[in-house]
């Protein structure tokens, strides 16, 4: 058409340059409209004229319709899952990375205090004040759970897990386990008070004994085994008691009160001197290397005890003239003892359950040695005390090492203070 014009009227390039300005002016008024239509989700009216504009439109169209479609689904799935969590039972509060509350359900405005959307943005760390929470917090090892008093009810015990998932965001869960704590304390009383209750009569029961053995060559001959045995049994009762006492005050408190920095060089040395007593003339060697200056926070009394517990069973279970090494050393994950045997080992199946009070692989020979099945389980609850884990690795006929990893904090600082500066 410009050309015709510009043909008629001699003016091709005024020609050509009036229709390009037209036709640029129709194409802004075109995608002025599909911006329009664009803009407006409600209106689905394709802007005229038809062409490849109403095509690009009906496309657009198109796939802002399933777009929308999807989120819909998304919204309502979104918000099934939201009533579904909020119905749960178990309180559940979303933290981000930094331990923020991005939502919670209404068991955790009942059992731990946190409203949402109320505290939404807030600290969990603010909202429960416990020592115990802000350390499984900040620690972001959360391999168990761990038990606290509800924040909303001081009668009430929840248990806590704290579990990854998405992009850096954790899910606080908390279960109220108040039953299960109240049938544990009963069952931890009970056995504390028929101890206690024992212990009076064993401990007279055994002074009579011990004086009836002192003077043994009045007795008759015939009564003079008979006695020993009294005596050896007396004394195994004893044993027993004061181990379960013991593991019922150690189960009161998963921590240390007023810890106090404990050499543990010089508990290996005492113990070693027992060691050496009970190996009599099975004449095992012993070895050991151990960190003169390395100091634990905690109870010397209940490292003693734990220690003694894992020394004593690699003489039991070690036949004569085996090697029994020691060592207390330090490194930068924290501070570990290992007590190492090369004994009678320990099959994979018992290895599992072996810190089981009175568990024991072969009870008649435990017996025989004086065992009540009790050491272990102590070992393990010294160390939850001192915030410490207990591995052990074992091969039948092979012999065992039994490690206890110390957490760098419970260190006592001037130690921590000497790995840190250059030797
Ligand atoms: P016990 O009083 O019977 O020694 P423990 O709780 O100390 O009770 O140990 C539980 C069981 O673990 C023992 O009966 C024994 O079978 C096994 N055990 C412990 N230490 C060792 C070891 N160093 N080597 C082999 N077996 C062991």
């Amino acid at each position: 058409m410009a050309l015709v014009i510009g043909g008629v009227s001699g003016h091709y390039f005024a020609a050509l340059l009036v229709a390009a300005l037209l036709y640029i002016a129709w194409l802004h008024r075109n995608l002025g409209a599909l911006l329009a239509f664009l803009r407006n989700t409600q209106d689905h009216t394709v802007p005229e004229p038809p062409g490849v504009l109403e095509d690009i439109a009906l496309e657009i169209d198109y796939l802002r319709e399933r777009h929308k479609k999807r989120k819909k689904k998304l919204a309502s799935y979104l918000q099934q899952f939201q009533q579904a969590t909020r119905a749960l039972p178990d309180a559940t509060v979303v933290l981000s990375e930094d331990g923020a509350v991005r939502w919670a359900n209404e068991a955790a405005a009942r059992h731990l205090g946190v409203r949402w959307p109320e505290d939404l943005g807030q600290r969990i760390t603010n909202l429960i004040r416990l020592p115990k929470v802000r350390d499984f917090i900040t620690e972001h090892v959360h391999a168990s759970a761990i038990e606290i008093p509800s924040p909303t009810d001081a009668n009430r015990f929840l248990s806590v897990l704290l579990a990854p998932y998405g992009k850096n965001q954790f899910l606080f869960v908390a279960r109220d386990i108040t039953d299960l704590h109240r049938a544990n304390q009963i069952r931890s009383d009970f056995v504390a008070n028929v101890s206690h209750e024992l212990r009076t009569p064993i401990t007279v029961f055994r002074g009579y004994l011990e004086t009836l053995v002192d003077q043994r060559e009045q007795a008759p001959v015939a009564w003079q085994p008979a006695l020993d045995q009294l005596n050896a049994h007396a004394n195994r009762m004893q044993t027993l008691v004061e181990e379960l006492l013991l593991l019922s005050r150690l189960e009161q408190e998963d921590h240390v009160d007023d810890p106090e920095p404990v050499l543990v060089s010089e508990i290996l040395g005492e113990v070693l001197k027992m060691a050496r007593d009970i190996s009599a003339n099975r004449e095992h060697f012993f070895s050991l290397e151990v960190d003169p200056q390395l100091e634990i926070l905690g109870s010397r009394f209940e490292l003693t005890s734990a220690i003694s517990n894992l020394v004593f069973n690699a003489v039991n279970y070690t036949s004569a003239r085996g090697v029994i090494q020691l060592r207390w050393y330090q490194n930068d994950e924290g501070a570990h003892l290992e007590v190492q045997d090369n004994g009678i080992g320990i099959d994979n199946e018992d290895l599992e359950r072996i810190t089981e009070r009175f568990y024991r692989v072969d009870s008649s020979r435990s017996r025989g040695q004086g065992g009540t099945g009790l050491g272990l389980a102590i070992v393990k609850h010294v160390l939850v005390r001192h915030g410490a884990t207990l591995t052990i690795k074992s091969e039948l006929g092979e012999g065992s090492t039994f490690r206890c990893d110390f957490p760098l904090t419970a260190i006592a600082p001037q130690a921590v203070l000497a790995l840190s500066q250059p030797a």
